[in-house]
């Protein structure tokens, strides 16, 4: 049985596997200060009234990033799904092959181009662990 519990607010978040000619994907460490700082993690970010998921993604690609997509470059893949202690966490996964632009920290965070099949070895928030393999499955 799921420990989801329905009083707690849900929280939509978009998240994208950004994939590049190599076939790894980008990965980025949450910055100190935040909740579940030093994990990494997919890039994405809160979706905001009015914005679609895919919308969230370009829109957060940008600003932590640098870099440009297009909302037709973004497939979904899955969804994660957790419990966390003070809010439920609905996540879709997309997935992006096509952008403009070098990824940078913008906001000062680490960035790693990793192969799905080596993610393992690089601690993730009980969210994003589960989707590794649908990426190894895809990549
Ligand atoms: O990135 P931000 O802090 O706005 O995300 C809100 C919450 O969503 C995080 O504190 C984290 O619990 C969760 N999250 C996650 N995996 C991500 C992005 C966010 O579990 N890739």
């Amino acid at each position: 049985m799921s420990d989801t519990n329905p009083a707690k607010p849900l929280l939509l978040v978009a998240a994208c596997a950004l994939v590049d000619a190599d076939g790894r994907v980008l990965i980025t460490e949450r910055p100190p200060g935040k909740q579940l700082a030093g994990l990494w993690e997919f890039p994405g970010g809160k979706v905001e009234t009015g914005e679609t998921p895919e919308e969230t993604v370009v829109r957060e690609l940008a600003e932590e990033l640098g870099i440009e997509t297009k909302v037709p470059c973004l497939a979904p893949l899955t969804f994660a799904s957790h419990a966390y202690e003070s809010f439920n966490l609905l996540m879709p996964l997309f997935v992006c092959r096509r952008f403009w632009g070098t990824p940078v920290g913008k906001e000062g965070q680490r960035l790693k181009w990793v192969r799905p099949r080596d993610m393992r070895n690089y601690e993730m928030p009980p969210a994003d662990a589960p989707l590794i393999p649908f990426l190894i499955d895809l990549l």
